[in-house]
């Protein structure tokens, strides 16, 4: 039995109380049978629209009432009522330009996309599941709902859906399905970027996602051709035992499912294909790679639309990603100063994640990595200087000193370098006395 939200009960409860047959319905009662909590609840109901706006009064919002849609505002969230509809047709393999009202359930779950997505739930805990979604995602399986090829083409984003369900919750595709996402990938040129964003964040950030991306990488060529050449790129250099997409895959599969992370790995070394050159001996080296891949990725990431806090970040990343590893105070102290905590414990999940899919004898980079963290632990608990804002003197003293114009800036640029690089105590008599020194010298010698 799955618990259904007291609220979303509620909702239930009003329609069925009014005499409009309501159920819960689609990716809500796949995740609840599957144990996991869904991200949100979704009602259908053979109420139309006008209806359930009027037994809802202020609470309902009419998010999409074209499509039969709208929002009832609950104490845990919004809840998408949408009547009960059947799809009219398709143009340009996006969505349908129309929609009808049915009375019947199975009409509505036959315009779903995936038979796990189909099921229905009413108050009583009854499942209502014609087209065998309980046994497909029992035994594992994803499908989709009547002939795939139609479907595909009907709305292509079901594509990337299909992808993205694979990497979350760990389904096979079945047969018939996986040739129809191969045969119809061309038809995502025609979906909106920002459609193709939202997917593909929840398929890089799934279980899965290595796996699906190593099956379906036309697929995610068809937006991003860059990614085409990285598979099966010989890197002939003896760090990797892996071709460019393999050890992209494995050092994906290898960070915590955070969107940022995952697309840096995903993207870390996009650029490598376009920096190759063999050395006399045949080796293999990538110069510059990085500053590449983070052009690259910075191109890709602005071509589906994606915010720009997630861009900045995962270009920062790609571009760092190749650096030294800190391994002194000073040395970390830097990097936090330029990256942030975040964004430095961020890369250091990154190089961990890229050396653990090296060539198994080059994987000692672990233990520095550790030692780079427990350094970071050590200046955050010390509250330790890395700012001009945490430094002991401000640019108006150093004005009381004389100093003027650009030399102001300059010189407290100067001493927060010296105390990171320990030269200094961050002491405001020892930074005044270091300000003075330097100025005498400066005088003695001009
Ligand atoms: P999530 O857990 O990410 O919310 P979901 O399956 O609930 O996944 P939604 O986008 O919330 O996905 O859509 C809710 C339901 O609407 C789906 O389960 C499916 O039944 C149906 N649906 C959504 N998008 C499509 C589509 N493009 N084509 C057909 N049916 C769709
Ligand atoms: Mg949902």
């Amino acid at each position: 039995m799955v618990d259904i939200p007291a609220p979303v009960r509620e909702i239930l409860e009003i329609l069925e109380t009014a005499g409009h047959r309501a159920w819960c319905v689609g990716g809500c009662v796949r995740d609840a049978l599957l144990g996991r909590p869904p991200e949100d609840w979704d009602v259908t109901t053979a109420a139309r629209p006008e209806e359930i706006m009027a037994l809802f009064g202020d609470r309902a919002v009419p998010t999409g009432l074209r499509h039969g849609t709208v929002t009832v505002r609950t104490a845990a969230g919004g809840v998408e009522v949408t009547t009960l509809r059947r799809d009219g047709t398709y143009r340009d393999h996006r969505r349908p330009e129309s929609v009808e009202f049915t009375d019947s359930l199975e009409e509505d779950l036959r315009r779903r996309d995936f038979t796990v997505n189909a099921m229905a739930m009413d108050l009583a805990g009854d499942l209502h599941d014609p087209l065998g979604g309980r046994a497909d995602l029992a035994a594992g399986i994803l499908r989709c709902v009547g002939d795939p090829d139609r479907r595909f083409d009907e709305d292509a984003l079901r594509i990337l859906r299909g992808l993205r369900f694979t990497a979350q919750l760990g389904l096979a595709v079945d047969p018939d399905t996986a040739a129809a996402i191969h045969r119809n990938r061309a038809l995502l040129g025609d979906i909106a970027p920002e459609r193709i964003w939202t997917e593909l964040k929840k398929l890089v950030t799934g279980d899965r996602a290595a796996e699906v991306l190593r099956a379906y990488p036309d697929v995610i060529g068809v937006f991003w051709p860059e990614v085409l050449p990285m598979v099966g790129f010989d890197q002939r250099n003896r760090h990797h035992c892996y071709d460019v997409w393999e050890h992209t895959l494995h050092a994906l599969a290898a960070v915590r499912p955070e969107t940022e992370l995952r697309l840096t790995l995903l993207l870390h070394d996009i650029g490598k294909p376009n920096c190759f050159t063999a050395d006399e001996k045949g080796q293999g080296h990538f110069y510059g790679h990085p500053a590449e891949s983070a052009r690259l990725a910075g191109e890709m990431l602005s071509r589906l639309r994606a915010d720009s806090a997630t861009r900045e970040t995962v270009i920062r990343l790609v571009a760092w990603h190749d650096k030294n590893i800190p391994r002194t105070r000073p040395g970390v102290a830097h990097a936090l100063a330029a990256l942030g905590e975040q964004d430095l414990r961020r890369l250091l999940a990154v190089k961990r994640a890229d050396n653990l899919a090296q060539a198994p004898d080059y994987r000692f980079m672990q233990g520095e990595i550790d030692k780079a963290e427990a350094i970071l632990d050590q200046l955050l608990a010390e509250g330790a200087c890395v700012s001009l804002g945490q430094l002991g003197v401000t640019g108006r003293d150093l004005l009381a000193l004389g100093l003027s114009g650009p030399a102001v800036g300059q010189a407290l640029r100067a001493l927060l370098d010296a105390v990171m690089d320990g030269d200094l105590p961050n002491e405001r008599q020892a930074l005044l006395a270091a300000v003075r020194g330097q100025r005498a010298e400066t005088l003695s010698a001009g």
